[in-house]
């Protein structure tokens, strides 16, 4: 574990900022500084009683919680430990006899067009069949249920039935291989999965059904007795008699009631698997009563939740951002969202702006990596721009996934915000259940690149390898100092990994993020600057990678995307290497040679000569997880010349590891 450090004078110091207009400010929940200051003060001052108000105050308790906290087996942390709640009745039935049962929950796009709509009443009469169903075929309460699903409503239906009968669920993304889902059926020890026949993506049909079949035919799966088919498409597939049925047709026998489970606040909703972007993914453990007053306050405090707002996450529910600001955080917080099967480039690179027109979408919630891609496709192609789609209905911008380099944040704040809308960079993992850190609309005035502050009773800090805090303006290890609500409860089945990944002794009970992170030194602002694995020490300088990336993406002519790594040097400890995507083809000969010394220099221009990659290699696209993450740990395998070993299973695009070693 090395921190990094500032040593090295950058440049790149960000002096753009954009403060929240009055209007804004004066409508918000959150009301400026004063207001984020006024919760900061109010959790500083009395911790547990600050979290005991807002859960009172933002969940339904079926039993009322007595202890807030329980420290005593940390880092096992116990929260609302003796209240009782069901998860589905809190995002449905709690609007039941209010306005809002008739009022759309979802607003479903599937990737050919046609828009499908549910009301909460409709939702919860959904659900409460497909709870009956689990239970029919003998799902209990604590048992592991696996969803390997397209993102429709079906998705959310069943996570939503699990949630309400008391079935641990466990999402696995619909793109990954019968390997990775047989690794996490048999982890979770999964009685029943519930999966589709086939999933729609940019116009084409991909199978689910046969991927579960192989996934099952291979040992180790024998824990599941059912599985639930969702029929997508009219293509037929294979039914295994006595295991597999439709999950309409037991729907439709079943009735639309379904009495809600209470469980205790520390019953496990959810596990679901982080993104490997470091290495093997965690089975990561979530707690319900905790998570589910994060899913909803967040929508509250971070998107400033309005009863008129369309709000849009595009994540999968594959991922933890498709579980809280998908399947839970909008209905706990009764939004109206939006929901979408396809891809952003299907049938053109402007589909993303073309639904935010035609659905007055005003949150729109994405990550860097769609951003990035978009750019691209709209640097090259006029007609996918956002400015040929009307905009004006957004009034809140959001992004997640990776730091979003300034110049990205720049263009999603000029091209899609009109410089109107504010954007929440929300800075969290898995592991967090919820946004950390991250700026307030109404309250926190913006820096391109930042992800500002952290939320109000989130105690984030950074500190060096001993667990020291270290001043403003010096880099150093992400650390959240006291547990909150919806934190990690542990990993499914292995709470040694749990203690020795999250909580080394050296950081005195501190829970370790595994990002680089550093303060400014005006505002006392957060930056992430890339994993703790990923930092480079060049003749004594210690950098984060993201420094040097966004030095690169900001030749924002030619350069669309970065990603850099160290690689072992003799003389210099450890030498820069760079991948770089371009706007344009993937230059080959002396054209490559010139234009990797034109980035060169560019980059000791920006940052400084110590920053200068040493070799600039350049390709079609980088190695990227599932959920649209570069790998930087394949990409520093490459830049040695190792031979691949390295855990690939989450890895999205392999033939991209084969060109960029060929390039050597
Ligand atoms: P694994 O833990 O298996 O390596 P992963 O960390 O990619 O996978 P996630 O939990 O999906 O899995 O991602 C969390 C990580 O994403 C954070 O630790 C951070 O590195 C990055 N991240 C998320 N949001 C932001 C943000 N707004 N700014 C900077 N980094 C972010
Ligand atoms: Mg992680």
């Amino acid at each position: 574990m090395t921190a990094p450090s500032n040593a090295i004078e950058s440049t790149l110091v960000e002096n753009r900022v954009f403060p929240p207009t009055d209007a804004t400010v004066a409508a918000a929940r959150i009301s400026g500084m004063a207001g984020y200051e006024a919760l900061c003060a109010e959790a500083e001052n009395d911790y547990e009683g600050f979290w005991a108000r807002l859960a009172r105050e933002n969940v339904v308790w079926n039993k009322p919680f007595t202890q807030t906290l329980d420290q005593s087996d940390a880092p096992f942390f116990k929260w609302f430990q003796d209240g009782e709640l069901n998860a589905s009745a809190n995002c449905l039935d709690k609007h039941i006899g209010t306005p809002t049962e008739n009022k759309t929950a979802i607003i479903f796009e599937a990737d050919g067009g046609e828009v499908t709509k549910v009301t909460y009443k409709e939702l919860l009469a959904q659900v409460s069949q497909f709870a009956n169903v689990l239970k029919s075929k003998g799902v209990q309460k604590g048992d592991r249920v696996v969803l390997y699903m397209p993102m429709t409503i079906e998705g959310v239906i069943a996570m939503q039935a699990c949630a309400r009968i008391g079935a641990t669920h466990s999402v696995v993304f619909g793109g990954f291989s019968s390997k990775a889902l047989h690794e996490r059926i048999h982890d979770a020890g999964a009685v029943a999965v519930v999966t589709a026949n086939y999933q729609m993506r940019g116009g084409k049909e991909l199978p689910l059904k046969s991927i579960v079949d192989e996934a099952l035919a291979t040992g180790g799966c024998e824990s599941v007795k059912s599985v639930l088919v969702f029929q997508r498409t009219p293509t037929a597939v294979n039914m295994v008699a006595g295991r597999d049925t439709f999950m309409h047709e037991e729907m439709a026998a079943q009735s639309t009631e379904c009495a809600p489970e209470f469980v205790g606040a520390e019953h496990p909703l959810f596990v679901l698997y982080t993104s490997g972007s470091t290495g093997k993914p965690k089975g990561v453990q979530h707690s319900t009563g905790g998570y589910l007053l994060w899913a909803k306050l967040t929508m509250d405090w971070t998107f400033d939740l309005k009863d008129s707002d369309i709000f849009w996450c595009t994540a999968d529910i594959g991922w933890i951002t498709g579980h809280s600001y998908v399947a839970y955080g909008p209905l706990a917080a009764g939004a109206t969202q939006i929901i979408f099967e396809g891809v952003p480039t299907f049938p053109k690179a402007d589909r993303f702006w073309t639904m935010i027109e035609k659905h007055k979408c005003t949150i729109f919630y994405t990550a860097p990596t769609a951003i990035r891609s978009l750019i691209k496709a709209a640097d090259s192609d006029a007609s996918v721009h956002p400015d040929r789609s009307d905009l004006s209905s957004l009034r809140i911008l959001g992004s997640v996934g990776e730091p979003i380099n300034p110049e990205a944040w720049m263009w999603y704040y000029k091209n899609v915000g009109g410089e109107r809308c504010p954007i929440v960079d929300t800075f969290w993992q898995t592991e967090t259940g919820g946004h950390m850190i991250t700026p307030l609309p109404g309250a926190t005035p913006l820096v391109p690149g930042s992800c500002t502050l952290p939320l109000p009773g989130i105690t984030t800090a950074i500190v060096d390898e001993t667990g020291q805090d270290v001043p403003n303006g010096s880099g150093g290890i992400l650390v959240v100092k006291k547990p909150w609500p919806s934190m990690i409860r542990t990993i499914w089945g292995d709470p040694a990994r749990f203690k020795q990944s999250y909580f080394p002794e050296e950081l005195k009970g501190y829970y370790l993020a595994g990002d680089g992170a550093v303060r400014s030194q005006d505002r006392g602002y957060f930056r992430i600057t890339g994993r703790i694995d990923d930092v480079l020490n060049v003749s004594g300088h210690r950098m984060g990678t993201m420094e040097i990336e966004s030095a690169l993406v900001a030749k924002s002519d030619i350069v669309a995307e970065a990603a850099v790594v160290g690689r072992p040097d003799d003389l210099t400890g450890e030498a820069i290497v760079a991948f770089v995507v371009l706007k344009g083809p993937v230059p080959t000969g002396d054209a490559a040679k010139a234009l990797a010394n034109e980035l060169r220099n560019w980059v000791a221009k920006e940052i400084g000569p110590i920053a200068k990659p040493k070799e600039i290699r350049f390709g079609e696209n980088l190695p990227k997880t599932r959920s649209g993450k570069i790998m930087r740990r394949l990409l520093r395998g490459i830049a040695k010349g190792e031979a691949m070993t390295q855990d690939t299973s989450t890895l999205e695009n392999p033939h991209i590891l084969e060109q960029l070693a060929r390039t050597n």
